[in-house]
């Protein structure tokens, strides 16, 4: 009767587990497509202690740029989340574990020569569990986890439980970059790394709500590159994306931070400069007119360098529209004004 009393206890607490192991498969699933990294890391990160009866854990993901591991989230532990809170691979445990890509179970983390964090306050050792983030067969990252409630340490199938959550949460992870990465590249210009044309007017519809309600000035500037289509022909159309890409950066290097600088269509820019006035945005506009001018653009293989110019046009608010269409209309009108008189200069709807 024991035993069978002993074996009914073990289903309960198996199904139990297998319970709060489902509701981790459904939060990543769910989350993947729904937050930022940080949030389903976290998320994933809670549930995974509660399934393996653990107070500790954290999540270190590694940043191919240093091939350092980043602990991005951590919970009952000290691992700190931030600028300091970097492992180089092969350091302490969790670099030993994305160095050789193999899951680890200690008795008694104190007593491995590979625990580095020894003399941290708040670090409680004793069992540990560690695993590496495998997505397509690169290393995501590690987790890890201590902090087991009762006297026991791990079971052997704790480890198997932590690998298999260690392969939902590598979906998981690898969900949510594609889905940064898509979130990015629907509001950005590919090519520049500008806002795209459709940001462009969301944004500029914010900013004209924002100056109206405010009472405060906003000014917009559109840029056109002059001859662009002779440079393309003569150069090629890898070249004068190269040169379009330089313009842009150009643009930023004249730009304060609170400007928003956005490619507007094929060779033009739009550049919004809140809280600034006509006579501001007249002198930015020359500045970059000067900067493009100044510039030298590599020509062909063993050609001398060629000549880039542009023209712009600047409208404000309020001197010279009340809505952000007629404001875009106006410096339309500004940047054509430009163009007429012979490229190669700044306009303001003003003159027009
Ligand atoms: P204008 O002085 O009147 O502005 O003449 P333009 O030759 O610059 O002519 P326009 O502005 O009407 O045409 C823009 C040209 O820019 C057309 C196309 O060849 C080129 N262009 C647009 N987008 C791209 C791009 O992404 N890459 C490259 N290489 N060229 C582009
Ligand atoms: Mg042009």
């Amino acid at each position: 009767m024991a035993e069978i009393d002993d074996l009914r206890g073990a289903m309960s607490r198996l199904e139990a587990r297998n319970r709060r192991l489902e509701g981790l498969y459904e939060a990543a699933r769910e989350l993947g497509a729904a937050a930022d990294t940080e949030t389903v890391l976290h998320s994933l990160l809670a549930r995974t202690l509660r399934a393996l009866d653990s107070r500790c854990g954290a999540i270190l993901l590694r940043d191919p740029e240093d091939d350092k591991l980043w602990v991005k989230a951590s919970l009952g532990g000290a691992a700190p989340i931030g600028e300091a809170a970097a492992v180089a691979m092969g350091e302490g445990i969790a670099g030993w574990i994305g160095r050789e890509r193999q899951a680890l179970r200690l008795e008694d983390t104190n007593a491995d020569p590979r625990f580095a964090m020894r003399d941290q306050e708040g670090w409680i050792t004793g069992p540990l569990l560690g695993a590496p983030l495998l997505s397509r067969d690169r290393l995501a990252g590690v987790i890890e986890i201590w902090g087991r409630h009762g006297e026991d340490g791990y079971a052997a199938e704790d480890l198997d439980i932590l690998l298999a959550l260690g392969g939902v949460l590598s979906l998981a992870i690898d969900n949510t970059h594609l889905f940064e990465e898509s979130l990015a590249s629907s509001y950005l210009d590919s090519m520049t790394g500008l806002y795209n044309h459709a940001t462009f007017q969301n944004l500029l519809e914010r900013e004209l709500d924002r100056a109206e309600r405010y009472a405060r000035p906003l000014s917009l500037l559109l840029v056109d590159i002059d001859e662009f289509k002779p440079y393309n022909d003569r150069y090629g159309h890898p070249a004068g994306s190269k040169a379009i890409r330089t313009i842009a950066q150009i643009i930023c290097a004249q730009s304060r931070a609170s400007d928003i600088v956005s490619r507007y269509g094929g060779d033009q820019f739009a550049v919004l400069l809140p809280e600034t006035d006509p006579k501001s945005a007249l002198i930015f506009a020359e500045k970059i007119r000067v900067s493009v001018d100044a510039h030298y653009f590599p020509g062909s293989a063993g050609d001398l360098a060629e000549h880039l110019t542009i023209s712009l046009g600047v409208a404000a608010y309020p001197e010279d529209a009340d809505s952000h269409v007629s404001l875009l209309d106006m410096a339309e009108g500004a940047l054509f004004a430009s163009k007429f008189a012979g490229k190669n200069r700044v306009c303001s709807a003003q003159d027009i």
